[in-house]
């Protein structure tokens, strides 16, 4: 069976049924396609993101119970506290319910703007902790002083001096409850991975040694060295290594006692930012991490107790941010398969005459003759005798109906032998092969939409039909999206992520394909490229009693919403297709009326595709 390494990066979250269906993996492993079934009953269409609330708080759950564990273990002193960083996820779909979830354990939010301050002042559990990081004006620093005076536990993190003291001026002018004051601190030591830009020496972010020095003396000089307590670094998302991490611990530790004795009598945390990795891999041997939650905790509460009672200090509280980690196992998306591209190389195409050529004929026995035996000779024949063909057509020997024979003789031999060989064989030909016949699936979503980080920065999503696992895929696929973009393709790549699937005729069944991990930093990262908006989404919540509710659905924009959301005027738009019908001598009354309507329903529904899928 083919479980597209599942295993491997599905953190035992989903499971195969014996129908090769993915279902969710709980008590009653309800199936995915039944969940869009049922959505797709009232008529809805194109891509659907699903969300599973209980997936996040599984996350949040492992992260508090593994810090808890891990300063159990070492009988650590300080305390333990996360936010969510809101940049990751800002969709109402998901952090209302993450709000919720983390009630229990006070989980406060991060924010990087102005718009994500005010969102965490409106949704955060009110005993809980918002940090505030990210470049801030005097307006921003404002809007977190009346965070504080609404009773909010908030700690502004300055990344420069002039921030510093735009607080210090604000904190002049306001009332009397004040925000906390954290400071970021740059460090020598960064992280590794794509993401890595965020840490070390030439950092956007973040004080020097001697910046942390002058900025100590500012707080004391302006009597808010009270409110002063935590210190934060981040050393860049999807940390690939714990090593990087550990090394810019230790020197944060060591940053964080040095402060101490400088007289930050209230300095009680250390913020370690994000970066916690999740596993996107679908191959053993491409995986993204080396680290496990586990580890990580342990490795955290250790070195920072280590270092305390070397220099002598409290052991910090630690504050966590991680956002990738906690949201993007929560959303899957799902979209269906319009049409396969190279379905014309079928047997049903052969236009086989009464006499071929010599070398079509003997094609024609390869294919038919093929057994897994001789299935790599008669492939390596059939590719020198496609060079005949070729050759032959140039010379005027063979013509057009014999060369369409030829090339679909040739494919059909490539795909048998795929299929007999099979996948795993590590023959070179035959990858180099598979590349060749790939089969192009035209799938009804947007790759800028949906999964903007692989066109980006070519970031892998685990892909993985909704159904048929029980039998195997024999067609090396590429993904083709519906935007008329050529990077809108996540080809067939036969080193890293050998993606196959079934030989389907979308005509007569649907097919899904889920994509999956797509919770953390997609949505919001995703553009609306020919103009496809964010896809319907609906939150899946699981009942006691092993039923399962479709809750929250939100269809995808229609396309006026859309037009509107650019500033386009609707109703001069409106109105200027109905004058321009009117006025058309092509049509008769009845007929402008007929295509009246027809306009006003495309206007009010989305862009997606609607053919068979
Ligand atoms: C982006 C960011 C995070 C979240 O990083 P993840 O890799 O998603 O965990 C946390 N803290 C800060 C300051 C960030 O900029």
């Amino acid at each position: 069976m083919n479980d597209y390494g599942l295993p491997i990066w599905g953190n035992s979250n989903f499971t195969i049924d014996s129908e090769g269906r993915v279902c969710l993996n709980t008590d009653f492993k309800p199936a995915l396609i039944d969940m869009v079934n049922e959505i797709r009953d009232d008529g809805i269409r194109g891509p659907i993101l699903l969300r599973f609330p209980h997936l996040i708080k599984k996350q949040i759950v492992e992260i508090y119970s593994n810090f808890a564990r891990a300063r159990k273990e070492f009988e650590y002193k300080g305390e333990f506290h996360a936010v969510y960083p809101l940049k990751v996820n800002q969709y109402p779909g998901f952090v209302k319910n993450l709000v919720k979830l983390g009630k229990h354990y006070k989980y406060g939010l991060e924010a990087g703007s102005k718009a994500e301050l005010l969102l965490a002042m409106t949704y955060n559990n009110f005993d809980a902790p918002i940090t505030v990081n990210g470049f801030k004006d005097k307006e921003l620093i404002n809007i977190g002083f009346i965070a504080a005076e609404m009773g909010h536990n908030i700690t502004i993190t300055i990344e420069g001096l002039s921030e510093l003291k735009a607080i210090i001026e604000t904190a002049k002018e306001r009332f009397a409850p004040k925000p906390f004051i954290g400071l970021r601190i740059r460090l020598h030591n960064s992280g590794t991975g794509i993401w890595a830009k965020s840490g070390g020496i030439n950092s956007k972010f973040g004080l020097t040694s001697t910046e942390l020095i002058e900025a100590i003396s500012m707080l004391k000089e302006a009597n808010l060295i009270d409110r002063f307590t935590m210190i934060h670094f981040h050393i860049g998302s999807q940390i690939s290594e714990i090593h990087p991490l550990k090394k810019a611990l230790t020197e944060a530790g060591n940053i964080y006692a040095e402060l101490r004795k400088m007289g930050a009598c209230n300095l009680k945390s250390i913020n370690l930012g994000g970066g916690l990795a999740i596993e996107y891999s679908q191959t053993k041997e491409n995986a993204n991490r080396n680290y496990t939650l586990r580890e990580y905790a342990n490795d955290v509460v250790f070195l920072l107790k280590t270092i305390a009672n070397h220099k002598k200090v409290d052991e910090p509280d630690i504050f966590v941010e991680s956002g990738r980690f906690v949201s993007a196992s929560h959303a899957v998306l799902i979209a269906p398969v319009l049409e396969l591209f190279s379905q014309e190389y079928t047997e049903k195409k052969l236009a086989l005459k009464d006499q071929n050529p010599p070398v079509i004929a003997e094609l024609f026995d390869l294919y038919k003759d093929m057994k897994p035996a001789n299935a790599l000779e008669y492939l390596h024949d059939a590719i020198s005798h496609l060079d005949s063909v070729l050759t032959l057509f140039d010379l005027g020997y063979v013509d057009l109906i014999d060369r369409s024979n030829g090339e679909i003789l040739v494919h059909l031999i490539m795909k048998k032998s795929i299929s007999m060989l099979g996948n795993k064989q590590n023959y070179a030909d035959l990858l180099k092969i598979q590349d060749e016949v790939q089969e192009r699936y035209l799938v009804n979503f947007s790759i800028f939409q949906s999964l903007p980080d692989f066109w980006g920065i070519k970031q892998h999503f685990p892909i993985m039909p909704l159904e048929k696992l029980d039998e195997r895929p024999t067609l090396s696929a590429s993904i083709w999206d519906i935007t008329c973009d050529s990077d809108g393709e996540i080809s067939f790549d036969s080193i890293k992520n050998p993606l196959f699937l079934h030989d389907i005729d979308p005509e007569k069944e649907n097919y899904f394909i889920g994509f999956f991990l797509v919770g953390a930093y997609q949505e919001v990262l995703g553009m609306s490229h020919n103009l496809f908006a964010h896809p319907t989404e609906a939150t899946i919540r699981l009942k006691d009693d092993g039923g399962y509710e479709i809750c929250d659905l939100l269809e995808s924009q229609s396309v006026s919403d859309i037009l509107e959301d650019m500033d386009y005027d609707v109703s001069l738009i409106r109105d200027t297709l109905n004058e321009r019908i009117e006025k058309s001598s092509l049509i008769n009354e009845k007929e402008k009326k007929q295509i009246l309507g027809e306009l006003y329903l495309f206007l009010n529904d989305n862009g997606y595709l609607k053919t068979i899928g």
